[in-house]
């Protein structure tokens, strides 16, 4: 089985190297491809807001962030073997972005966060492409200019740490107008990378 369901939302059969290989094939395709991690937070958040399930299933890849999402899947179908963790997938393309040259860009957490948290990455990966950073805390009036700002800065992928549920539907809803290949939301991220 490649994907399980869980009180209706669709968790991908992938342990952590594969969801790694499959990150990679997006980001050398020609389309834009949408990765979300899943908990059980948020599997439980989905059971009371349809819109929000809707989106999570509308994902190229949903990951099983979390111990809870890999117990679960006993009772539902298919066992997973491991949890993938946003901020593990992320740190674990890393070097494959830098060796590739594919452009990121950090989108979310409080002012200052995502600019700190490229410090720390560039110095654990010296030659790793960051093309820009955007705080998450900005309008619906000032979305178009965080899309210009993304898609002039010709990122391959975006990072987006706005928390769960308001990054999954910011994503949802911009990902065409992004012209990027990846885009992940990986929670609070930025504030583990920053510190
Ligand atoms: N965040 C953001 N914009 C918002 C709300 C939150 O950028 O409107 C950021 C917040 O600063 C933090 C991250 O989202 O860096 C994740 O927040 P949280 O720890 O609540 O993560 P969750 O567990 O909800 O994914």
């Amino acid at each position: 089985k490649d994907s399980i369901n869980i009180l209706g939302v669709r968790i991908d059969c992938v342990n952590f190297k594969k969801a790694k290989e499959k990150c990679l094939e997006f980001l050398n395709s020609s389309s834009p491809h949408i990765v979300f991690t899943p908990n059980v937070e948020m599997i439980m958040l989905a059971q009371k807001d349809e819109r929000f399930k809707k989106i999570l299933n509308s994902s190229d890849l949903n990951v099983p962030d979390g111990i809870g999402v890999v117990w679960a899947s006993k009772y539902f179908g298919e066992k997973l073997y491991e949890r993938v963790t946003g901020f593990d997938l992320m740190m674990a393309l890393m070097p494959e972005l830098e060796r590739q040259q594919k452009r990121v860009f950090l989108l979310g957490a409080k002012p200052s966060v995502a600019e700190k948290a490229k410090e720390n990455l560039l110095k654990i990966f010296k030659n790793l492409s960051i093309c820009g950073t955007h705080h998450g805390y900005f309008s619906q009036e000032e979305n178009e200019k965080v899309i210009e700002l993304i898609k002039s800065s010709k990122a391959d992928v975006v990072f987006v740490a706005m928390g769960m549920k308001k990054q999954e539907e910011w994503i949802y809803k911009n990902k065409k107008k992004l012209n990027c290949k990846l885009i992940m939301g990986v929670g609070g991220s930025f504030d583990v990378l920053s510190g």
